[in-house]
């Protein structure tokens, strides 16, 4: 992953860290207002498809998941920043191989990739 692409994370990890956090309001308006029509520009930066999934719907989808469990959406989101600094992001913690770049698009502080997750979840549970 490019210097690039890890900021376009980090950027998308802060931004849903800031609204988790309480700070709505304040964004709100910037996201739905000013990034709608900076949208050509800002998908620019961005690696992955989302300009086909529609910024919208990706912003709702992953608020909606994060919003299941904020404080550990938000410790997650922590972890990632974390691993961002340490140049360990995409990288599955378990297994070590790398997490799949749609899946860091849809869950963007995934820190297992799937097939590890999936084994957790089913011991978890
Ligand atoms: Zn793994």
């Amino acid at each position: 992953m490019d210097a690039k692409e890890l900021a376009s994370f980090k950027k998308t990890l802060l931004f849903l860290r800031e609204k988790l956090v309480g700070n709505v309001n304040s964004l709100q308006g910037e996201a739905l207002g000013k990034n709608r029509q900076d949208a050509a520009g800002d998908l620019s930066n961005v690696p992955f498809h989302m300009a086909d999934l529609g910024t919208d719907n990706y912003e709702r989808d992953i608020m909606i998941h994060l919003m299941e469990n904020e404080t550990e959406a938000v410790r997650n989101i922590d972890t990632a920043l974390a691993r961002i600094e340490k140049g360990i992001f995409g990288v599955c913690e378990v297994c070590g191989k790398k997490i799949p770049k749609a899946r860091l698009a849809a869950l963007p502080h995934a820190g297992l990739c799937l097939e590890c997750q999936r084994k957790e979840e089913s011991e978890a549970g």
